[in-house]
């Protein structure tokens, strides 16, 4: 079998248009910096947002969304051409792709209206807020709390390490709203409008850069048309977007701009006469990298193959996050290797190699062991989902497989 995708001529001439398209509608100054998490400024961060609403309007921002919502309606081929010319030309992507999920599989038609129309258009941002400074893996012991007052809730609590760039629109996750009832039926799903009274937002920041945020609800008050599923539900709408969020969405076109420059790298540097690539023991440490990307990059699209079939994905997911997680973390040690202390100079230094990639990407790789869940968490639930665990776990609903779990085809 060959993995490599495979156009028709119909697809080469969609690119074609997504190519022309950028050219004209992206300014050429909106490209990711390679400190993506540090550089990614205020100026950035307004030709971002207007731009997401010129794709959002073309349906190019969530291409493989129900158009019916302000999604593109488009095939994973498509899906996959666009993620393709972003990546050519560093356009960043958005990241609302949980709470998208989140309200398709558990919204009402108001709620779709209300929160998904303008998160799909590009229209509004949101970002994820789950982690309180106590419980990150463990979400069920959430503290934060929500309390019914007439059709409102009034909203109390803290989190920490909350990802995003500018200020979003909406934040979005679980409260605690009954602290009598057993653990995964005491939690509600809500959506906080920002700014709201009452709510605080202060920057985090660490090694990595400047993303991450403190968030302090005071006393805020939202509507009751804000609760995403029902009050004791919000374990299980939390759970449609964590589905995806631990590898359960895989990736169209992956590719590692880690180990893509490590080989560039061995190919162009001149070391007292020679390539690096002449050295036996560098050789080998770049093609073991080289190694782990590829099977990596099986892995996301055997997944994303499998969610675009709306098959369910079980353990596949996970594996493949997992695996990746790892693996990153063993290539920064052999980038180190290789580079030797070129790999420590960053964008800023101008002596960087690679104008600093492969510095931001060791800070990096640090980070990926913890955003998104810890190593342990997922080993965990990997356990469950291939049998050899004290307990067992099906996956959550998501929009692929939505109302199929109990079987049907
Ligand atoms: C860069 C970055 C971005 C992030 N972005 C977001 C975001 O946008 N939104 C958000 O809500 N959160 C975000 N987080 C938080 C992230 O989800 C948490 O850090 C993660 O869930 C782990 O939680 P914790 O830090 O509280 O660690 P803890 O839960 O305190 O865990 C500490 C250690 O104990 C281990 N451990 C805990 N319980 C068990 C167990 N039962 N079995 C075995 N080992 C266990 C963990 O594996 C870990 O090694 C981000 C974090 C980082 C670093």
């Amino acid at each position: 079998m060959d993995f490599e995708q495979k156009y028709t001529d119909d697809q080469e001439r969609f690119r074609k248009d997504v190519q022309d398209w950028l050219k004209t509608n992206i300014p050429e100054e909106l490209k990711e910096p390679v400190d993506r998490r540090a550089d990614f400024n205020e100026d950035l961060v307004k030709l971002w947002r207007a731009a997401s609403k010129k794709l959002g309007a073309k349906g190019w921002l969530h291409p493989t969304s129900p158009k019916q919502y302000g999604g593109g309606g488009l095939s994973a081929a498509h899906d996959t051409i666009i993620h393709e010319e972003f990546n050519r030309h560093r356009i960043p992507r958005r990241e609302d792709g949980l709470i998208i999920a989140n309200l398709l599989v558990w919204g009402t038609e108001q709620q779709k209206q209300k929160f998904l129309v303008p998160l799909l258009k590009g229209e509004k941002t949101s970002w994820q807020k789950s982690t309180e400074p106590h419980s990150g893996s463990d979400l069920a012991s959430y503290e934060s709390t929500a309390v019914q007052d007439g059709d409102d809730w009034v909203l109390n609590g803290s989190n920490v390490f909350i990802s995003g760039r500018g200020i979003p629109d909406f934040l979005w996750g679980p409260m605690l709203t009954d602290k009598s009832a057993p653990r995964h039926r005491n939690l509600g799903f809500f959506i906080i409008p920002c700014p709201s009274d009452g709510l605080t937002i202060t920057t985090m920041p660490l090694i990595n850069g400047n993303e991450q945020h403190f968030i302090y609800l005071d006393n805020v008050r939202i509507s009751g048309d804000h609760l995403i599923g029902g009050d004791h539900q919000g374990w299980q709408v939390a759970n449609t977007g964590l589905e995806l969020e631990h590898g359960g969405q895989g990736a169209a076109f992956p590719s590692d701009s880690v180990v893509e420059t490590l080989v560039d790298y061995m190919r162009g540097q001149k070391r007292v006469g020679q390539t690096p690539a002449g050295d036996p023991v560098l050789q080998e440490e770049t093609v073991q990298a080289y190694i782990e990307a590829h099977l990596h990059g099986l892995f996301l699209k055997r997944t994303y193959d499998m969610y675009q079939k709306r098959v369910v994905v079980g353990w596949e997911g996970g594996c493949g996050a997992l695996y990746g997680r790892h693996y990153g973390l063993r290539n920064a040690g052999r980038v180190r290797d290789v580079m030797g202390m070129g790999a420590m100079l960053g964008p800023k230094d101008p002596l960087a190699p690679l104008e600093g990639l492969q510095e931001v990407e060791q800070r990096n790789s640090l980070q990926h062991m913890h955003g998104a869940g810890s190593l342990n968490i997922a080993k965990v639930t990997l356990a469950r989902r291939i049998g050899i665990s004290r307990t067992k776990e099906r996956p959550a609903p998501t929009p692929a497989t939505a109302g199929r779990l109990s079987g049907d085809t």
